[in-house]
């Protein structure tokens, strides 16, 4: 097995060091990826400041994209040379969550995800004989990682590792709000709070699945630009928001609100500028133990809340959609990447995104 150049976080709050990692050996049912592109989101980098709590050492990064270098003994789906995007949702397929479709709550993934190593809860990375975690059961900032089979969703030869990186968590995420989450009707209008890449996607998700005016929010004009580009017919800073969707639905608010800053203001704001009967989708975060406090009745008259992590990401089907809707023209990913990097540089890639300076860096692999 290879032996691989990867960040590694050995201590929150440092920088990450490039180090040699072992790589291996594969189980049944692994694949071995060797990576091509994997970006920098904002969950590695509360894994980084320490807001997210992750065993170290470990190896960050769970939107990437690579090549299939080997497969384990009884794998099936996948062969050498096969273009991936990975997914950080491997799931039993037979528990209670599992059998009724939110592969999100498997209880193995869930049971697992802390110790993160591989989905079997056992290491595949090392250094110096010592085990090395792999976030969100991935570990896309290395050369090679070791996932499930599950993990590893074949797209076409032609989609970009670049962009096809993005797919796995941001753009799942956005565009699965409004396609798997959200049950829009045709003319809705739809408002997305926050134009980072889950919220660019989002408003791209409310195009393709026929939402009429879009409102995007977000306090950064070159976001709300951006925002325009890839679909809203309105872009308006936070305090403006309400007033816009009013008047675009004859004073009831908007048909559906996705929320995607996380920030408390965000989270009111989107419950008070969704119509009555109107739908919520909240996929932004705050620390698990933050209170966010709401104006009781902007939670009454029949809103639906849900809040989702992946989108209701469907992986092995969403993936290969999401890479022809880009190869087709329908979905917008060029604008989204604002640098490309080396692995070297990945401190700096994840300074800059805190700063709100990047959408997304993607680190390029040889
Ligand atoms: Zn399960
Ligand atoms: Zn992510």
């Amino acid at each position: 097995m290879p032996s691989a150049r990867a960040a590694v976080l050995r201590q929150t709050g440092a920088p990450m060091t490039i180090e040699t990692v072992e790589v291996g050996p594969l189980a049944p049912g692994d694949v071995l990826v060797r990576m091509r592109a994997a970006s920098l989101c904002h969950t590695d980098l509360e894994a980084i400041e320490g807001s997210l709590a992750v065993k170290l050492p470990a190896v960050l990064g769970h939107e990437a994209a690579g090549e299939i270098a080997e497969v384990g003994p009884g794998v099936s789906g996948l062969q050498y040379g096969d273009r991936v995007v990975l997914s950080w949702n491997p799931h039993c397929g037979a528990c209670f969550y599992c059998d009724r479709g939110q592969s999100i709550l498997c209880r193995q993934f869930l049971a697992n995800g802390p110790e993160a190593f591989h989905f079997d809860g056992r290491p595949r990375l090392s250094c110096d004989a010592v085990p090395v975690h792999q976030l969100m059961y991935l570990g896309g900032f290395a050369e090679y990682c070791i996932v499930p089979e599950a993990s590893a969703v074949r797209v076409p030869d032609a989609m970009p590792f670049d962009r096809a990186a993005l797919l796995g968590c941001g753009v799942m995420t956005g565009v699965g709000a409004a396609t798997r989450i959200a049950s829009l009707r045709w003319g809705d209008v739809a408002m997305v709070i926050g134009c980072g890449a889950v919220g660019l996607s989002a408003v791209q998700g409310c195009v393709l699945a026929g939402s009429g005016a879009i409102v995007a929010v977000d306090p950064n004009p070159a976001r709300r630009l951006l925002a325009q580009q890839l679909g809203a017919a309105h872009a308006v800073e936070p305090d403006e928001a309400i007033d816009v969707a009013r008047v675009l639905t004859q004073g009831r608010g908007a048909d559906l609100v996705i929320e995607a800053a996380g920030v408390p203001a965000s989270f009111r704001l989107s419950v008070e500028a969704v119509r009555p009967g109107g739908q919520v989708v909240w996929l932004g975060k705050v620390g698990v133990q933050q209170e966010v406090a709401f104006r009781w009745g902007s939670l009454m008259q029949e809103k639906r809340i849900t809040r989702s992590s992946y989108g209701g990401a469907k992986p092995q089907q969403d993936f290969p959609m999401l890479a022809r809707a880009y190869l087709e023209g329908r979905l917008k990913l060029d604008e989204m990447i604002s640098a490309r990097i080396s692995l070297e540089a990945i401190n700096d890639g994840f300074a800059a995104l805190k700063r709100g300076e990047t959408v997304r860096s993607v680190v390029m692999f040889a």
